[in-house]
């Protein structure tokens, strides 16, 4: 097999059968979402980067701390104090010059989120609190895009994935509803290093696939035990009582 018309960069990626040059290709065409630039969505951004994603815009209005370091893996020592969005645009600059990365570095509210998810195909939920995951999903939802949604607390991570070009398919709200949630914060309950870049890396790896119309955990909710190791899967219907989608 030949991976000609593929920059050399991304030959083994290509040579895989079930993405081949036209998975590669439609890879580079495909623009990322980010929501947040910390534990998740560090992990997640160098993947699709490496990965020679089309594009990249990552949403953050956080700056970098000292505690942060250990999982938000695009920011360094240096650059703490400076925007989550644009360290990581700098990181990803110096690692794949070749993929644009647009730093947005205020919150990501409604009228945000419906503006920035016009130029975009995968949104990343790669947020810490509830309150903009459903935001996030609405916004997903509305515009009708493809959403990975990511979470880590302690040892245990959620990766779930729903296809909102589909008219039927569940949303976040359906697996949680947005009244009957309180945020379990890193900073409060402690989180293991490598659970949060294994999920973010997990994220990428959905919305790679994604992009290159593979089979992804859509409507699959996987439940990460990375203390046991121990991975579980749920089916994810839609809830008739749900508050965004019913
Ligand atoms: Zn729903």
């Amino acid at each position: 097999m030949t991976t000609a018309g593929i920059p050399e960069r991304y030959s083994r990626q290509a040579l895989l059968d079930e993405l081949g040059i036209e998975g590669q290709q439609a890879i580079a065409r495909t623009r990322c979402l980010i929501i947040g630039a910390g534990g998740l969505g560090c992990p997640a951004a160098l993947a699709l980067a490496e990965s020679g994603i089309g594009h990249l815009t990552i949403v953050d209005a956080d700056r970098v701390e000292i505690s942060n370091l250990p999982r938000q893996i695009l920011h360094t020592p240096a650059r703490v104090g400076m925007n989550k969005a644009l360290s990581a645009q700098l990181a990803l600059k110096d690692i794949n010059p070749d993929v644009p990365v647009v730093a947005v570095t205020q919150w990501a509210d409604d009228a945000l989120l419906a503006e920035l998810m016009q130029s975009c195909d995968i949104v990343l939920d790669c947020t810490d609190n509830f309150k903009t995951r459903h935001a996030v999903n609405r916004a997903a939802r509305n515009a009708r895009k493809i959403l990975v949604t990511s979470s880590v607390v302690r040892f245990s991570g959620q990766l779930c994935v729903f296809d909102f070009r589909h008219t039927q398919t569940p949303c976040y709200g359906c697996l949680f509803p947005e009244d009957e949630e309180t945020d379990v914060k890193a900073s409060s309950t402690g989180v293991f290093t490598p659970s949060v870049g294994m999920i973010g890396m997990m994220a990428a790896c959905e919305a790679l696939k994604a992009a290159a119309n593979l089979q992804t955990l859509t409507n699959r909710l996987l439940l990460v035990d990375t203390l046991r190791m121990q991975f579980q899967e749920l089916s994810v219907t839609r809830d008739p009582d749900c508050t965004i989608c019913a």
